[in-house]
């Protein structure tokens, strides 16, 4: 079977190798990949620009986002059937610790997760631990399954921003996390969606317009921080999700937000300014977060199973595995929203 790996310690070590078929041990299952895509944890990984709680191992099949369907199962496996549909959970805790105990696997010191502590997604085959794969209802395509982990992602905001109806939203990135929080926000009921980007993203704001966004902001041509003002009746929004993937952003999000709003940041950068007077004086709540639930990607199979959130708009081609060199050139590149290999 084929699968996409980092071969070495070395940073740009993309390889596309031909392994044994694996088969499943007791208490696992053997999932035939449908599709799975590329995320930008993915290409730290590769650049060695990711810092985890232990070091990414080499070769590891790459990928953490996926959807499969169950092609064997092992041992005393009862949740799981052939032919079954199914979304990976990514991670899992030790099950022991303080942090699993409390239902938090994704703050466990000791969690393992695909693609990050051990091999992931980008492979024909995977065999996992049999409660990685969920089953899926009926009606959800292998894309929009593919990409249960990132729209887990815009769950997770949800539960920590708490929306209110009427609320005004901004978001900083017209990617795939900006794209799913825009579509979440607006089945929560915002009042108005401001989508900032820049010259480059004019792709992205079409789809932003057409997945409801009420309002786009280009950075390259108008100050963000004066347009959003004018917009909101110079109160700025009451939540500001930062996605766009460069530092500087980080300090426009605590400018974009009202009073009392929250801003959850999703930047994978270890430095960026801020000014703690700002957070006081406008009372501002901030918040980070890491990977995901699966009370959360519960949440997310919701979404997707009826039609609140859909990767389908973004998606304007797919990869075979044996294109993974082109697959990542186009991430890079940036001119598909999503990149996704279908097996
Ligand atoms: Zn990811
Ligand atoms: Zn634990």
């Amino acid at each position: 079977m084929l699968a996409i790996l980092k071969a070495r310690e070395e940073a740009d070590t993309l390889e596309v190798r031909e392994l044994p078929l694996p088969k499943p041990g007791p208490g696992e299952v053997l999932v035939k990949m449908g599709a799975a895509g590329i995320c930008y944890s993915d290409v730290m990984i590769l650049k060695n620009k990711y810092k985890g709680r232990v070091p990414v191992p080499v070769p590891m099949i790459m990928g953490h986002e996926g959807a499969g369907v169950i092609a064997a199962v092992g041992e005393g496996v009862k949740n799981l059937k052939d032919g079954d549909k199914t979304g990976l959970i990514p991670l899992w805790g030790c099950g022991q610790c303080h942090h699993c105990a409390n239902g938090n696997p994704n703050m466990c010191r000791s969690w393992r997760h695909l693609g990050i502590t051990c091999d992931g997604t980008f492979a024909e085959y995977r065999v996992v631990p049999s409660f990685v794969p969920c089953k899926l209802p009926d009606g959800i395509s292998m894309i929009d399954a593919a990409v249960l982990e990132p729209i887990t992602l815009a769950v997770r905001t949800l539960e920590h921003v708490r929306p209110r109806v009427g609320d005004t939203v901004a978001i900083i990135g017209p990617g795939s996390i900006g794209m799913f929080h825009l579509q979440a926000f607006k089945s929560a009921g915002a009042s108005i969606i401001i989508v900032i980007g820049l010259d480059q993203d004019a792709q992205r704001f079409e789809i932003a317009k057409q997945l409801g966004a009420d309002y786009i902001v280009n950075a390259s041509k108008e100050d963000v921080v004066t347009r959003v003002k004018e917009l909101t009746d110079g109160l700025g929004c009451d939540i500001v999700v930062e996605a766009s993937n460069h530092p500087s952003t980080v300090g426009q999000a605590i400018d974009l937000a009202s009073a009392y709003g929250r801003v959850m940041l999703f930047g994978l950068y270890p430095e960026a300014t801020i000014s703690p007077l700002t957070l006081m004086r406008s009372g501002l709540s901030v918040t980070g977060d890491v990977a995901v639930t699966p009370a959360w990607y519960q949440r997310a199979i919701r979404w997707v199973q009826y039609k609140k959130v859909s990767a389908e708009p973004m998606i304007t081609r797919t990869f075979r595995l044996e294109q993974a060199k082109e697959a990542f050139e186009a991430f890079y590149e940036g001119r598909s929203v999503k990149v996704l290999f279908e097996m």
